[in-house]
């Protein structure tokens, strides 16, 4: 819970990044573009990372710990249409691969039980989709593997690293709204699987923007 003056820091954090996402997104027209900016909030949140480990706060996260991978992960609009694109350029048996994956992950998800199946893209323990991966697994962050791993309800987790990482996130997604791109998030399978069987998803996103 935030005290009042750090939820009005966080506010006002927003609103200058949602300033800054909608005058690039107006200054620079076409999907193509809108997609790509996306990278921005990505960047963004790895340089939010990497000054933490600066600061001398070294994360736990490494490399072959996949234990956030068995989370629910969502991811923007734009996002899911970045990595689709990125899917798309793959070879046809890699993409087929995928979708298979994605279109299982989907039935697992909907037979419901109490234990969540690993992302779809996780691979030997490693994240294959690790340079388009959303913001959402981007800021995950934990300073104990083992609490992690056993599931805690609290993580120890760094107050500054979340506040600026939710400012980008909830700024990029008010920037996006603001030129009247929908920024609703949903779940990463199901988003990817959208994004990458409707060749037209990407237009159809992108022509809801305001001129
Ligand atoms: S996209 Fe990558 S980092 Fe995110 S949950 Fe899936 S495997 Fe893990």
């Amino acid at each position: 819970m935030l005290h009042a003056d750090e939820a009005a820091a966080l506010q006002a954090s927003i609103e200058r990044v949602g300033a800054r996402v909608t005058a690039a997104l107006q200054a620079n027209p076409g999907v193509v573009y809108a997609i790509e900016f996306v990278g921005n909030l990505h960047r963004g949140i790895d340089q939010t990372m990497a000054q933490a480990a600066l600061r001398g706060e070294p994360v736990a996260c490494q490399a072959g710990c996949a234990s956030c991978c068995s989370l629910r992960v969502e991811v923007a609009p734009a996002e899911a249409l970045l990595i689709a694109q990125h899917l798309h350029s793959e070879s046809a048996d890699r993409l087929q691969q995928r979708l298979q994956a994605l279109r299982q992950q989907q039935s697992l998800l909907a037979q419901g039980g109490t234990v969540r199946p690993p992302c779809a893209f996780l691979q030997d323990a490693l994240c294959s989709i690790y340079p388009w991966r959303p913001a959402s697994c981007r800021k995950a962050h934990s300073f104990s593997a083992t609490a992690c791993q056993s599931a805690a309800a609290q993580l120890p987790q760094d107050l500054a690293i979340t506040m600026a990482a939710e400012a980008l996130q909830r700024g990029t997604a008010l920037g996006y709204r603001q030129r009247g791109l929908d920024g609703v998030v949903q779940e990463l399978s199901a988003a990817v699987l959208q994004a990458l069987e409707d060749d037209a998803a990407a237009s159809r996103w992108y022509a809801a923007a305001i001129d």
